[in-house]
């Protein structure tokens, strides 16, 4: 007999409401969704679709209006706020567009400091953030600062803070939108090494270009999932420059 394994997202009739009344903006509007572990999902959809809102919502860094949401079977809802932040520290990574990377701290201390706020022991903190470091390819740059890194590099370091605490998942809001072509592809080559040892990555993006290389791809529309395809990813090029 075989367990049937826990879906990593499972969410029912999410609703997401920013203000009230005449002027409330549904942001979602009734989004099912299961997500397994294993995939690489693309969500796509026009600018004001509601993917931010849905990622931060499916990222616990917003709670939904209305709806429910399990998190590797977790009911979000009734979860305290520590045992929250331990679950987002423990088992999410979070990548932006914009990096979000702390300015005048070296790249060592940018993907120490989330194992700061996860408790890890001090004499595990350096060797960690040295061996993420390592792992995205920016072993030879612990000690710079963002100021002197390329735009791709800074998107690794953060892809390292978000890798260290061993997240199940990872979550990135347009994490190729402010790389060129190049850097992008050395990006999804990054994601797709990553998926590939078994991380679950949930990826929005603009560009059809990016979502090729995703096993599943949805569509928002004014809220709601308008489609929901699987498909073979393309594999993006190995080659890396750091
Ligand atoms: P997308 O990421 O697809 O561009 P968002 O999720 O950012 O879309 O936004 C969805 C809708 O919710 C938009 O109409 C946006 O203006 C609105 N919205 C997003 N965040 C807020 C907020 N904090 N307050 C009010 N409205 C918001
Ligand atoms: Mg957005």
């Amino acid at each position: 007999m075989t367990t049937p394994t826990i879906p990593v997202i499972e969410t029912h009739g999410l609703w997401r409401t920013y203000g009230e009344g005449d002027t409330a903006v549904h942001a979602l509007r009734g989004v099912d969704l299961t997500i397994e572990a294993g995939e690489l999902v693309a969500i796509m959809g026009p600018s004001g679709s509601g993917k931010s809102t849905l990622l931060n919502v499916l990222g616990c860094l917003d709670r939904p209006t209305a709806g429910a949401y399990r998190l590797l079977g977790h009911d979000v809802a009734r979860l305290s706020a520590n045992e929250l932040a331990r679950i987002r520290n423990h088992t999410l990574g979070f990548v932006f567009q914009s990096y979000q990377l702390l300015p005048r701290t070296t790249a060592l201390d940018n993907v120490i400091l989330p194992m700061l706020y996860a408790g890890t022991p001090r004499r595990e903190l350096a060797p960690r953030a040295t061996a993420a470091l390592r792992r995205v390819g920016l072993g030879d740059r612990l000690d710079h600062t963002p100021a002197k890194l390329s735009g791709g590099q800074q998107q690794r370091v953060a892809i390292a803070r978000a890798l260290v605490n061993e997240p199940a998942v990872i979550l990135a809001d347009e994490p190729t939108g402010n790389l060129d072509s190049t850097t992008t592809a050395e990006i999804l080559a990054l994601f797709q090494e990553l998926h590939a040892e078994g991380i679950t990555i949930i990826l929005v993006t603009h560009e059809a270009d990016v979502a090729a290389h995703a096993t599943r791809v949805l569509v928002v529309k004014d809220g709601a999932i308008a489609s929901d395809v699987r498909q073979t990813p393309r594999r993006a090029r190995q080659e890396r420059a750091a």
